[in-house]
């Protein structure tokens, strides 16, 4: 099938995430069919090349076409493609639990269970932290705290703890029992003996469009919860894996959570695949004899998936022998400067950057802000798409955070895209 072809069978029957598809099946709408990608570099069904500006939605991390984690995911399919993790077990999730868990200190988050994406990563802290307080006598701790604008995902769990009413109200009637905080200093106002947890997203709220936490505030909300009893779930679905210039983000603070959520780059940005880890003092409340119905009674049916554990543990021994880690600062510095560039425009209002996450702000040259119903940052994202950057933007923040594989020279193309296209758009 051509372009054409393919976008009529897409306007025909498919439903896209996030998208009024009014506006997606209307003919001035051009959506991308993206057919491959090497490196940074994404192409689509026109021949075009793009740099993946947004790690094609925050997964990506050592970028496309991997021959390490392609050949990862290769190997494990001619062994076998899935089998169940209820009764049985195997050795690519096995192998991964233990690289996962040996990423941190012993004897502290030493516990994984898998599941298939991020939302359902916090599903798995969110319900392991009720049974947990059920298990330990304290029945009553069975509400939940999470911070304004914040975003955890979709399914009916993650999505009570959201702090973006655009995204959350309408289902609120089914919405598990949550109560919103603005910043740490609200805590104090919190009468804690029913919260059962608490969920961050540490250092840098990325749905929100890329808000940062004041540093240190990670630490405080730590000695907070140890004070009252409370757990804590770091939700780094989005900052795992690099992404903030740590593998973790609650590395730069020293902070160890009750729960962990990861997804999105686990696996390379590969293949769906989460997991949530904890301690062994909850994983040691849930173990008794079977008629005590202790059990964890939750599954998903792709639980430890091998093809999906395969990529992330290849993903894992790329980033000790390119030395992910140690080439992405030099980049991030040249990000700050590339983006300080950017910051003496009229039409950009700030510039939020937390390692390789960075977040343009913009506003209209007079320094107000457009209204949102006309979607500035859209359309600035579609004419950096005419110099050859792919991004999508949250409201008027444009989102730069690209696989972390990215070159200087691309970024700088970057950079430029984006320059370029907030003086056509807006000027
Ligand atoms: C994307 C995201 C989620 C949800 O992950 P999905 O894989 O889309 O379900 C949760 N938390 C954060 C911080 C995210 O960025």
């Amino acid at each position: 099938m051509n372009t054409a072809d393919l976008l009529a069978a897409d306007r025909a029957h498919l439903w896209h995430p996030f998208t009024q598809m009014k506006a997606w099946c209307e003919p001035a709408s051009e959506p991308l069919v993206l057919v491959e990608g090497e490196g940074a570099i994404l192409r689509d069904s026109e021949g075009r090349e793009y740099l993946d500006g947004n790690s094609s939605i925050w997964t990506n991390i050592h970028g496309h076409r991997h021959p390490k984690i392609t050949a990862a995911i290769k190997g494990q399919l001619d062994r076998v493609a899935h089998v169940s993790f209820l009764g049985s077990s195997n050795a690519p999730a096995i192998e991964l639990a233990e690289k996962l868990t040996a990423l941190f200190p012993p004897r502290t988050l030493s516990r994984v269970f898998y599941s298939d994406d991020g939302s359902t990563a916090i599903e798995v802290a969110l319900k392991m932290s009720l049974q947990y307080w059920q298990l330990i006598g304290q029945p009553k701790r069975t509400r939940f705290l999470a911070f304004d604008n914040a975003y955890h995902g979709d399914t009916a769990g993650a999505s009570s703890l959201g702090g973006v009413g655009t995204f959350t109200s309408r289902f609120s009637a089914v919405h598990f029992p949550a109560q919103h905080v603005a910043d740490i200093a609200a805590l104090e106002q919190i009468e804690t003996g029913e919260i059962a947890a608490i969920i961050i997203e540490p250092l840098v709220q990325g749905a929100a469009g890329i808000r940062l936490w004041p540093p240190g505030m990670l630490k405080e909300l730590r000695a907070w919860c140890d004070t009252h009893g409370v757990l804590l779930i770091c939700d780094e679905v989005l900052t795992g894996f690099g992404r903030t210039g740590r593998m973790f983000a609650c590395q730069h603070e020293d902070v160890l959570p009750d729960f962990l959520c990861l997804a999105k780059g686990l696996t390379g940005g590969y293949l769906p695949l989460a997991a949530t880890l904890t301690t062994e003092c909850i994983y040691e409340a849930f173990l008794g004899e079977y008629h005590e119905l202790k059990t964890f009674f939750y599954g998903h049916s792709y639980c430890g998936n091998p093809p999906g554990c395969a990529a992330a543990l290849a993903s894992l021994s790329v980033f000790e022998e390119e030395k992910t880690l140690e080439t992405l600062q030099p980049k991030i510095a040249l990000l700050r400067d590339l983006l300080a560039g950017l910051k003496e425009s009229p039409h950009v209002a700030d510039i939020r950057q937390c390692g390789f996450i960075a977040g343009i702000e913009i506003q209209r040259s007079s320094g107000e802000p457009y209204p949102w119903q006309e979607q500035a940052g859209q359309r600035v994202c579609l004419a950096a798409r005419k110099h050859g950057l792919l991004t999508r933007p949250i409201l008027d923040t444009l989102v730069l955070m690209p696989p972390l594989c990215t070159t200087e020279a691309q970024l700088r193309t970057a950079v430029d895209a984006l320059q370029r296209a907030v003086t056509e758009t807006c000027g």
